[in-house]
């Protein structure tokens, strides 16, 4: 399917997704995207604000891409790391993990 947002043809396929997280949200507009019949079912009766962040990595973000218009917006409100450095309570490193470089071996392999 295209990037529009035109409705696409209906598949004929009735998909019953649990769990409105991320992974069961994610799985319901693709079904929607592919003209599926989508039924999606959550047992918690409000929504909370929890979690200081939300963090999504380069392979989801690929499936943000195809959703028009949510990069851009996600975009504007994102901040983005080059890698992560884990320390011990000392707060001496334990490691540091840059993504550049994977991306780099990665390229190369
Ligand atoms: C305390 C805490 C803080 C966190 N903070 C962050 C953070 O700051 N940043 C971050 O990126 N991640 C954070 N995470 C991790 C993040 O919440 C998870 O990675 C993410 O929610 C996983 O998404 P999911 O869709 O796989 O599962 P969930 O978000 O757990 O979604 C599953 C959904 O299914 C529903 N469900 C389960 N069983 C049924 C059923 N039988 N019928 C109907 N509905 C059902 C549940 O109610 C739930 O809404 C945190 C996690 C916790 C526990």
């Amino acid at each position: 399917m295209s990037q529009s947002s035109q409705t696409p043809p209906k598949s004929g396929i009735r998909v019953l997704v649990v769990g409105a997280g991320f992974a069961g949200l994610t799985a319901a507009i693709e079904c929607h995207r592919k003209g599926h019949n989508v039924t999606l079912l959550e047992k918690f009766p409000e929504l909370k604000i929890l979690g200081d962040i939300i963090s999504f990595g380069p392979n989801s973000s690929r499936i943000f891409q195809r959703w028009p218009g949510v990069a851009e917006k996600l975009d504007a409100l994102s901040q983005r790391a080059d890698g992560l450095v884990i320390k011990n309570w000392l707060g001496e490193t334990l490691l540091t993990q840059t993504w550049t470089a994977e991306q780099a071996e990665s390229v190369s392999m």
